[in-house]
């Protein structure tokens, strides 16, 4: 049987644990790994298998990331890897990877790089030309979403507004027509300032669902129009309690009922004189309102003379 080349070998065991990267010979690469938001037991067969194989987890958090590893029996080395010292771990371990190493990184909850940090690493991966691999999994927001039962098919991740009342007002205002679901994060001590600011300026009639604690033991996901949400997490201090994701479904486009007001004048003044197919015709190329809906409403109109 002929030799199998090195590289083609490691290939094969990669395949066979399950993550089948083909990287080459002695190239670096970094992993951007998601890790659970609440159950240990979220995560993925390959990203086990790329955090037991990489040569450096880089952390957010390695008491956190520690404590993962060890619940499904991973030794792997850590780094720490979080927003006050990005800058320079970000050039330390990217000379890692152009020296061969492979890196995953890490955030305590969820996807690195959403409302985590991680995207400064990635980005000066990859110009310096490291294959950069998501090994993709858990999210909160997702989650929220998936569990929200909201049929819009568009949705707006916004992650954490401003923590100042002024701040996240003006925040807000510039969001309140948007026609998409609004999906935040809030920290359990601002939940309910925050809900309160969603309702006044986005208005009371809007649904929100509050999605707390989502895969842990207190999880819990409430569905209710934005002026009884106040309420309903006064009614109890528990259910201010934990991680939040809020979801505020999206402005309603306002119809425009029957025609412009101008499309309805011109159509007036021509039927007076003029036969209704002509009318309707006329009116589409004065106005540029619809032909199909002039002579519609045209109809309508000599039905009521006639009538009269
Ligand atoms: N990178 C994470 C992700 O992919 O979702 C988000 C990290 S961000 C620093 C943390 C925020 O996410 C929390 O303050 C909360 O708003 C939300 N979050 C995280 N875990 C959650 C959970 N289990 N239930 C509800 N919200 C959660």
């Amino acid at each position: 049987m002929e030799k199998q080349h090195k590289s083609e070998k490691r290939a094969t065991q990669s395949e066979r644990q399950g993550h089948g990267e083909q990287a080459s010979e002695g190239a670096g690469k970094l992993y951007v790994v998601a890790t659970p938001i609440g159950n240990l037991g979220d995560i993925s067969v390959r990203a086990l298998a790329v955090l037991a194989e990489v040569d450096l987890v880089a952390a957010e958090d390695t008491r956190t990331t520690g404590h993962l590893l060890a619940h499904h029996g991973i030794g792997a080395k850590l780094v720490a890897l979080h927003e006050h010292n990005e800058t320079v771990r970000a050039a330390e371990l990217v000379a890692r990877m152009q020296a061969g190493k492979t890196i995953a990184l890490v955030s305590d909850a969820g996807t690195p790089g959403i409302s985590d940090p991680g995207a400064l690493l990635v980005a000066r991966a990859m110009e310096a030309g490291i294959t950069v691999c998501p090994i993709p999994g858990a999210n909160a927001a997702i989650a929220a979403l998936s569990a929200a039962g909201l049929s819009a098919p568009h949705f707006l991740f916004y992650g954490f507004l401003p923590a100042k009342p002024a701040g996240r007002r003006t925040a807000l205002a510039a969001l309140r027509e948007l026609p998409y679901a609004l999906v935040f994060y809030e920290a359990p001590h601002r939940v309910t300032e925050c809900v309160a600011d969603l309702a006044a300026t986005l208005g009371a009639e809007r649904e929100i669902v509050i999605a707390r604690e989502l895969t842990k033991l207190f999880e819990a996901i409430h569905r209710c129009r934005l002026d009884e949400a106040s309420a309903w997490l006064a009614a109890d201090p528990n259910r201010q309690r934990g991680e939040f994701v809020l979801i505020v479904s999206g402005a309603r486009e306002e119809k425009q009922e029957g025609l412009p007001a101008e499309a309805e004048r011109v159509l007036r003044l021509l039927l007076a004189e003029l036969p209704l197919k002509q009318s309707a015709a006329l009116a589409a190329a004065i106005t540029g309102a619809r032909k199909n809906e002039l002579y519609a409403r045209a109809l309508a109109l000599r039905t009521t003379q006639v009538e009269k």
